[in-house]
C-alpha cells in the first residue's frame, strides 16, 4: 500500500478524493443536460420549418394547377370568342329568314359558352390571388422562422463547442483525481452514481441520507462521522460523509 505515496488510503482521503468526482461529475452532467436540451430545441425548429415548407410546397402545386386551368379555360375563351366573330360575319351575308334564325341560335349558343367560360376564368383569377397570397404570407412566416432557425444553429455551435471544451477540460481534472485512489474505488463509486443518478456520494444531514432520505441509525451515523472506514448506505448503497456540525450525533 505504500508503493505509491500519491494514491489516498485513509477512508478519510479516499472519501475527499470521491467527493472531488462527484462534483466534477455533476459539472458535466448539467452541462451534458444543457447540451441536449440545445440540441432538442434545434430538432423542434427543424420540423417546424420542414412542416412550413411542405405546407409552402402544397400550396405551390395547387397554384400551379389554376394557372394550368386558366391558360386551358382562357384559350377555350378565345376560341369561343373567334368562332362568335365567324358567326357573326356569317349572319351579314345571310338572306333567307330560316338561315337567320338558325345562325342566330348558334350566336347564342356561343355567347352563352363564353359567358360561362368567363365566368370560370373570373374563379380562377380570384383563387389564383388567393393561392399567391397566402404563399406570400407562408413564406414572410417561413423566412422568421427560418432566420431564427438559422441563429439557434449558429449559437448552438459556439456553445457546442464551449460545452465541448468544458466537458474536455473537466475529463482531464477527473483523471487526474482519479489517479489519486485505487482503481477499483473509482470503478465502485461509477457503478453506484450509475445506478443512483449519477450521485455515488451523498452527504448524511441529521443522520439521514441525503441520496435516498432514509434515516441512519445512530451506531451509523457515528461510523460516517468518524470516517475511520468507508461507509455506504445501507439503503442506497452510496457513500456517505458527514459533518458534526449538520449532524446531533456527538
Ligand atoms: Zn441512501
Amino acid at each position: 500500500m505504500q508503493a505509491n505515496p500519491a494514491i489516498a488510503t485513509s477512508p478519510q482521503e479516499i472519501i475527499n478524493v470521491l467527493r472531488k468526482l462527484q462534483a466534477l461529475d455533476d459539472e458535466t452532467r448539467e452541462i451534458r443536460n444543457r447540451r441536449s436540451e440545445r440540441l432538442e430545441h434545434l430538432e423542434r425548429l427543424r420540423k417546424v420549418i420542414a412542416h412550413m415548407q411542405r405546407e409552402i410546397d402544397d400550396k405551390r402545386g395547387k397554384l400551379t394547377e389554376a394557372e394550368t386551368w386558366h391558360k386551358t379555360k382562357s384559350a377555350e375563351l378565345e376560341a369561343d370568342k373567334d368562332r362568335l366573330a365567324k358567326s357573326k360575319s356569317k349572319l351579314s351575308g345571310v338572306t333567307r329568314s330560316r338561315e337567320y334564325v338558325a345562325v342566330n341560335k348558334e350566336l347564342d349558343i356561343i355567347r352563352k359558352n363564353i359567358s360561362t367560360k368567363e365566368d370560370e376564368v373570373a374563379k380562377l383569377v380570384v383563387a389564383i390571388d388567393e393561392f399567391r397570397a397566402a404563399i406570400a404570407k407562408e413564406e414572410d412566416k417561413f423566412r422568421d422562422w427560418r432566420s431564427e432557425a438559422d441563429q439557434a444553429e449558429r449559437d448552438n455551435q459556439a456553445s457546442l463547442d464551449s460545452m465541448d471544451g468544458k466537458i474536455a477540460e473537466v475529463d482531464q481534472r477527473r483523471k487526474a483525481i482519479s489517479a489519486q485512489v485505487e482503481r477499483t474505488v473509482v470503478s465502485r463509486y461509477q457503478k453506484i452514481a450509475d445506478a443512483r443518478g449519477g450521485r455515488g456520494v451523498v452527504e448524511m444531514q441529521n443522520e439521514t441520507c441525503t441520496g435516498c432520505n432514509m434515516a441512519l441509525q445512530p451506531r451509523f451515523a457515528e461510523m460516517v462521522l468518524r470516517a475511520s472506514s468507508l461507509v455506504q448506505c445501507p439503503h442506497c448503497s452510496r457513500y456517505l460523509y458527514g459533518d458534526p456540525d449538520r449532524n446531533l450525533t456527538a
